[in-house]
């Protein structure tokens, strides 16, 4: 027999528990500190912790907790890494997390077809190093440590979306079990397919309220002959977009290009030790032939010329690349670090490419009235930028600013055609949005939702209002 875990908000009752101990043994996990860390991941928003914490071996054995879960009517919070940033990893009215973090075999490579199946708790770097003789990469990259899983649920992208697509495009078919316990294949490897209802996609950016996906075919790519990177400063944020604006119209294919505001780049030379100007920035990255790299980089400091650019760093060797990039990837941490106690509020919009000069512009003098450090930087190529709020997470008072500040942020990119979220997802943070943003299209998704989780026991409180 079990303890029940004192959590007032538990709804997993002991017979639950004990039914989900018999199947699980050692691999249920009951400690405070191991539900608290499940129960908040990277976001700013407070713990709401689980009742137990499942490390399931397979697929089987999520399908087996599932029903479990859904005769006792029990919510079920599926974990990657923790790494989402929206709340979405909360149990709000207790119940179980499912951490697939355990899940970490490479099931097949399929080099001649450039994909691979993966188990939901391999991560980025872990497939990319699995990959390193093969002479392809996996090319989404969140900066968390995320899982493959993770990604895939909450539709996630990175600093290569501009190039190689987000998990939106890279997500070939998915194992998935579904809120009765049934456990379903998406689709098969064939790179189209004009059968059915795109289940793939339904289950992409789902964020676990429809299923738990417990094993993902994503696409490959050849490493590239060549990698040049540039380092580009800008009198203005102004001009810096106008130059993304006008590469991406132009058709050069940078395979990254994001911006840093002055801020970030005095957080990101403290924390990683850089001597970048404190003006705005683009790191970029074309990939090709040695050829097409240098015709693509001439180009892009020619538009930059004609934006009126400061500055025009390459930086060809890997050594360099490397560093700038991990300094790019580290950036939360490196604002977080501008003040002692403080927790990044990270929000993220997405506006069409040509109202991305308006959508920043208009949102400069929000951040110059804020009472805390605000960091901008982006992942320009694609419209979407992010706002790092340095918060104290005890100040009601700063709590409030950023609230309404990020309010004022999310409307303003939907009245510009874009969205509340371009990568981070919506979790309980942004799940105020979504009937402003979605329309009538909600009561669609709200049907769906009915459909496949009848009992609502799949990630509760998250992606849709109730
Ligand atoms: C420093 C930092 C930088 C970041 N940069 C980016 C970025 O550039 N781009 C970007 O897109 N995101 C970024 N993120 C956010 C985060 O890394 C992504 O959202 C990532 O995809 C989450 O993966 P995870 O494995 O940590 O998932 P978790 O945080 O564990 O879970 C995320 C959501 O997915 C659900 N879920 C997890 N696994 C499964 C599964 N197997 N089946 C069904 N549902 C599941 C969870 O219930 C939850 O709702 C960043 C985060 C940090 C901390």
């Amino acid at each position: 027999m079990l303890d029940r875990p004192s959590n007032a908000a538990s709804r997993t009752s002991r017979a639950a528990l004990d039914a989900l101990a018999e199947l699980l043994g050692d691999r249920l996990a009951l400690g405070y500190a191991e539900r608290e860390q499940h129960g908040r991941g990277e976001s700013y928003h407070a713990a709401s912790p689980p009742d137990a914490v499942c490390y399931p071996a397979g697929t089987e054995d999520v399908s087996r907790i599932v029903r479990v879960c859904a005769a006792h009517k029990v919510a079920i919070v599926p974990f990657g890494a923790g790494t989402s940033l929206e709340g979405h990893v909360g149990a709000l009215n207790g119940g179980v997390c499912i951490d697939l973090g355990r899940m970490t075999r490479i099931v097949a490579l399929h080099a001649e077809d450039l994909d691979v199946t993966v188990e939901a708790g391999v991560t980025r770097h872990q497939l990319n190093n699995h990959l390193r003789e093969t002479g392809l990469f996996f090319p989404v990259d969140p900066g968390g440590e995320s899982t493959l899983g993770g990604m895939a649920a909450t539709r996630a992208s990175g600093t290569n979306a501009v190039r190689y697509g987000t998990m939106r495009e890279n997500v070939v078919s998915l194992t998935a079990v579904m809120a009765d316990g049934t456990v379903i294949r998406t689709a098969s490897r064939a790179r189209k397919s004009s059968a059915g209802y795109d289940l793939t996609r339904l289950l992409v950016g789902s964020e676990g309220t429809l299923g738990i996906i417990t094993e993902l075919t994503v696409r490959l790519y050849g490493i590239p002959e060549a990698q040049t990177a540039a380092i580009c400063a800008f009198p203005d944020a102004a001009a810096a977009v106008a130059t993304v604006v006008a590469m991406v119209q132009c058709g050069i294919p940078v395979a990254r290009v994001e911006l840093l505001d002055p801020r970030t780049i005095q957080a990101v030379n403290r924390f990683s030790g850089l001597a970048l100007a404190e003006a705005p920035t683009l790191f970029m990255e074309f990939h090709g032939s040695p050829a097409g790299t240098a015709e693509q980089m001439g180009l892009a400091e020619e538009l930059g010329r004609h934006n009126g650019m400061l500055s025009f760093e390459a930086a060809a060797d890997a050594d360099t690349r490397n560093r700038l990039w991990r300094a790019r990837h580290n950036v939360h941490y490196a604002i977080q670090a501008m003040r002692p106690n403080a927790r990044v509020w990270s929000t993220d919009v997405c506006v069409p490419i040509s109202n991305l000069p308006r959508c920043i512009a208009d949102t400069q003098a929000d951040i110059d009235a804020a009472p805390f450090f605000i960091a901008t930087v982006g992942h320009v190529g694609d419209g979407n930028f992010h706002l790092g709020l340095v918060i104290d997470p005890d100040s009601p008072a700063e709590l409030a600013e950023a609230e309404a500040l990020n309010d004022r942020l999310v409307r303003r990119a939907i009245a510009l055609d874009g969205t509340c979220t371009g990568e981070h997802g919506v979790g309980s943070g942004k799940i105020r949005f979504m009937a402003l943003e979605h329309g009538a299209a909600l009561g669609v998704m709200q049907a769906v939702k009915s459909a496949l989780d009848p009992l609502g026991i799949m990630n509760p409180g998250k992606v849709l209002p109730a």
